[in-house]
């Protein structure tokens, strides 16, 4: 089948992933059995064992009319299934999944595949084939160990499944654990959100991520926060849960190395570090986004709309953008301040081209005037103050980036 003339005209076509260099390959899965309060990412809650074996089918072919457009498979430093909820796809369905990618993909590099689960999703079965397949990380969607906080946020599990599949987890061969959480919930205390954190702690993961809620426009949640029927965390208790965050888990031996993630020493996230370090990756499925030597682009956040485009071997792509190179320098900026490292300024001029103390200079002066970054050794990093306005000060660099003048 053709896909609708409108997609083939707002995609141009992308040049091809590099044959060579590191490059990350993220697959969204867009099912979920329930549609979480305050959730924005695209998924279906309707489907059927056929859509999902499709898709598998589908996501297949999508992979093929990329390397179709490669002089040979690209080298993929690190894999991440997203969703959605990767971990809903039937055991036969993910495994040919997997199967398929490996034979198609170069994965010499690959020392990082990670994939997201759902806590009530898992069984032994389904984490030994995980395990046996190559994949090498599985995050659990945990977000709070508090009941009466998974149904505020509409999540349909309960605390006992996180510890239980962590234990599935490692009996199936996966060392490498993380727990996602959320902070600043409707109701949360700070005690409240400390019994959460150390209940995490002390399941002996090597990594967490700590999300504050945020209230995304027309989900379930931002409808009842403008009805009045929840009331948002004040902006005081949620800085003092991220501070505690920060303290807790430094102490406990996984500092923060990104403003919301944390991991024991070299256990980071190779493959959301490369998002933050302007890299390349490549989207499968709908709404997945990728980014290519300064293009960039999402497909179809639609998966009616994404398979009729596959099923037409056209690219299911949509919003291509291309950034000037100052655009690039000052995306750049952004990403690396949110690292706890920082920006260096030898890796940002090797990167971008830019020289950071040139390029941002009146943009450092007030910024640090502020107290709000600090300038040594050669890098640039937040302060605890810049940290409470992250997004703000990352503002400045953009603007500083588009206005200003030499390399
Ligand atoms: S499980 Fe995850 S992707 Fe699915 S609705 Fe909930 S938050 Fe969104």
């Amino acid at each position: 089948m053709m896909p609708p003339s409108n997609i083939d005209a707002a995609f141009r076509p992308p040049p091809p992933p590099p044959a060579a260099g590191p490059l990350g390959l993220y697959l969204h899965v867009p099912f979920c059995f329930h549609k979480c309060a305050y959730c924005d990412f695209y998924s279906i809650t309707r489907q059927t064992p056929q859509r999902m074996a499709r898709f598998v089918d589908l996501v297949l072919r999508e992979a093929d009319l990329w390397l179709q457009r490669c002089a040979s498979p690209p080298r993929l430093q690190s894999v991440f299934f997203g969703g959605g909820t990767p971990s809903l796809l039937p055991l036969q369905e993910m495994h040919r999944l997997i199967d398929g990618l490996r034979r198609r993909f170069d994965l010499g590099d690959c020392t990082e595949w990670t994939i997201e689960a759902n806590p009530a999703t898992l069984s032994l079965d389904y984490c030994r084939m995980l395990g046996e397949s190559g994949v090498t990380r599985l995050s659990l969607g945990a977000q709070s160990f508090d009941r009466a906080e998974l149904a505020v946020l509409e999540r349909h599990h309960d605390p006992e499944d996180v510890p239980r599949s962590l234990d599935l987890a490692r009996a199936g061969g996966l060392r490498r654990l993380n727990i996602d959480l959320i902070y600043a919930i409707p109701g949360q205390s700070l005690a409240g959100w400390m019994d959460s954190l150390r209940a995490a702690i002390a399941l002996g993961t090597d990594h967490l991520s700590c999300y504050a809620l945020t209230y995304e426009p027309n989900t379930p949640m931002s409808v009842r926060r403008r009805l009045g029927q929840v009331e948002a965390a004040e902006e005081a208790l949620e800085l003092a849960m991220m501070r505690a965050a920060r303290a807790t888990l430094a102490d406990a031996g996984l500092p923060a190395y990104e403003i919301s993630n944390y991991a024991k020493p070299s256990r980071q996230c190779r493959h959301n570090l490369l998002y933050w370090t302007g890299g390349n990756y490549m989207g499968l499925g709908p709404s997945a986004a990728s980014h290519i030597d300064g293009r960039r682009w999402r497909n179809r956040p639609h998966l009616g709309e994404w398979e009729i485009a596959v099923q037409g071997d056209a690219l299911p792509a949509m919003d291509v953008e291309s950034l000037s190179p100052r655009q690039r320098a000052g995306e750049l900026a952004m990403l690396l301040l949110r690292l706890t490292r920082g920006l260096e300024f030898d890796e940002f001029s090797r990167r971008s081209g830019f020289s950071a103390q040139v390029l941002f200079a009146p943009a450092i002066e007030r910024m640090g005037r502020a107290g709000l970054i600090h300038v040594a050794d050669g890098s640039i990093q937040l302060s605890d103050a810049g940290l409470s306005v992250a997004d703000g000060v990352a503002a400045e660099f953009l603007a500083a980036a588009a206005a200003g003048s030499g390399r």
